[in-house]
């Protein structure tokens, strides 16, 4: 049965219970022409809860006590509804693999309904893996366990790492087949975010030339998420300005905690910057900037190095879509400012993970010849930021436990000189430093090995390990005791797992 009482919580919860949740479906209420009204497809066989969250119950003032309850698996396991409840499939499109695809839409995941929280907050509850809707295409509509666990587990890392993203309530499996490469288990997950709205919620409505719809979607966009904007003159270029700016911040995040998402379609490009759609994404082991998370990616076109670049053209896709709404030179402008924005995240990341306060001319490069030197060990992104927590600016250290993962020493001394004397000139003290790279240098991140051990017992009904992972990485900065072994490098069998899009 489900863990739900590991995770300290933020405060005392309001304790709403399954029947008080509310629900106000403002999606439900735009045009006909953005869904498909559509209900879960229950399981054949009885749902049961695999684990549950109660930082995201939180969220929407869920009183934790409810997740245990038989009710909450069979409404979050796609077998009952609550009221007000109003289940649809919302219609997009996207560019897949930079080719456009006119129609996807939710295929397998249904938007049970929209709920506010106390504070005011509204959140999207989506049901992955609930069943057919008129968008499945050649799809079963189904999610199988090895994904909605990775989906679930990676959603509580990049929470605990301070990354947008989606969040993920539960996770309720079944003993329904579900047919991949080899027979596998069903199983669902309720995703909550402010909204779903994807770039392709824009394209299609821009393809299809359906110009009204487009701009209905834009001004209910604003209106939900940036409502700052509304009253704006040129809202609609302000408001790509907005998701440029996110979308760049995001990106760069990405980069920094060294995490490849595997297909950044423009389907998956969350409006609002969160990451979305977990699939065969990727933490790095061993560093490589051309690391390839996604099996089925054979030309590297979402490689780890490639995303700041495709997350521009993504937008670039979205401007496209906007132009009948906006200024095409106020859109060009909004993308122009994609990339300084992206630099000065990147740069601010990078700088807080060697402990910079100051920014000096000389940093960029020194960044660059450190990761350099990474490429050329392989050595492994996690473990060597976290030890950058250890490096001594005393004159004759040698820094003997980082030199280690470098084969080239020589090339590593000269730059360790050139670290210790650039953390001299902001007069930077070790044991303080030590304190501020800990809290942005993770000592967990939720490796392949990590998330597939967690799978193959979970394929056991053993879900112990999904618990221990969720605890662990809510809070990956810490370390933890008796936790040593999940800060190591992977094994050899779990050096290159092959994970694809077949989810
Ligand atoms: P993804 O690669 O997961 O982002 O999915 C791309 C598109 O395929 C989306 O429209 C999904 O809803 C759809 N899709 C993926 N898997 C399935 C499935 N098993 N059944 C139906 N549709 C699916
Ligand atoms: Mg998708």
């Amino acid at each position: 049965m489900a863990k739900v009482e590991t995770v300290v919580l933020h405060k005392v919860m309001a304790g709403r219970t399954l029947e008080t949740l509310s629900f106000d479906n403002t999606y439900a209420r735009l045009p006909q022409a953005f869904y498909a009204r559509v209900n879960p497809t229950p399981f054949s066989t009885v749902p049961y809860l695999i684990h549950a969250n109660p930082v995201a119950a939180d969220l929407i003032d869920l009183d934790p006590e409810q997740l245990t309850r038989p009710e909450f698996a069979a409404l979050f396991g796609g077998s009952a509804l609550a009221p007000g409840m109003e289940p649809l499939a919302m219609l997009y499109s996207g560019h897949q693999f930079g080719v456009y695809v006119p129609q996807l839409g939710d295929g397998r995941a249904i938007l049970l309904g929209e709920t506010k929280n106390d504070r005011g907050d509204r959140w999207d509850l989506h049901l992955k893996g609930a069943g057919l809707t008129p968008f499945s295409r050649d799809g079963d509509g189904r999610a199988v366990l090895r994904s909605t666990i990775r989906e679930y587990l990676c959603c509580a890392a990049m929470q605990g790492l301070g990354i947008p993203t989606t969040q993920a309530l539960c996770l309720v499996g079944s003993d329904d087949k579900v047919y991949r490469e080899q027979v596998e288990t069903g199983a669902m997950l309720v995703r909550m975010a402010p909204s779903h709205v994807r770039f392709g919620t824009f394209e299609v409505f821009y393809y299809r030339k359906q110009h009204e719809q487009l701009r209905t979607l834009a001004d209910y966009v604003i209106d939900q998420h940036f409502s700052h904007l509304r009253d704006v003159a040129d809202k609609y270029a302000r408001f790509f300005a907005d998701v440029v700016e996110r979308t760049a911040k995001l990106i760069a995040q990405w980069q920094a905690i060294g995490w490849a998402h595997g297909v950044m379609n423009t389907d998956n490009m969350s409006i609002l910057g969160l990451t979305l759609d977990y699939g065969p994404y990727g933490f790095m082991d061993d560093y490589d900037a051309g690391f390839i998370c996604n099996h089925s990616d054979h030309n590297g076109r979402y490689a780890f190095n490639q995303q700041p670049y495709i997350g521009l053209w993504n937008l670039s896709c979205l401007a496209q879509a906007l132009l009948p709404l906006a200024e095409k030179e106020a859109l060009k402008a909004g993308l122009e400012a994609y990339q300084p924005l992206f630099d000065q995240e990147y740069q601010k990341r990078m700088r807080a993970k060697f402990g910079l306060v100051e920014a000096q001319p000389e940093d960029n490069e020194l960044i660059r010849d450190f990761m350099g030197l990474l490429q050329g060990s392989h050595a492994d992104y996690t473990i060597v930021f976290r030890e950058l927590g250890t490096f001594s600016t005393e004159e004759n250290a040698t820094n003997d436990t980082m030199r280690e993962h470098f084969l080239n020493r020589e090339r590593f001394d000269e730059w360790a000189a050139r670290y210790r004397d650039r953390l001299r000139s902001e007069g930077s003290r070790d044991d303080e430093r030590r304190d501020r790279v800990d809290r942005v240098n993770p000592k967990y991140v939720l490796r392949n090995y990590l998330a597939q051990t967690a799978i193959e017992k979970a394929q056991t009904k053993d879900f112990s390990e999904i618990d221990r992972l969720f605890t662990l990485l809510h809070d990956p900065f810490s370390d933890q005791p008796g936790m040593e072994s999940y800060a190591l490098p992977p094994p050899n069998w779990g050096k290159h797992l092959a994970v694809s899009c077949s989810s």
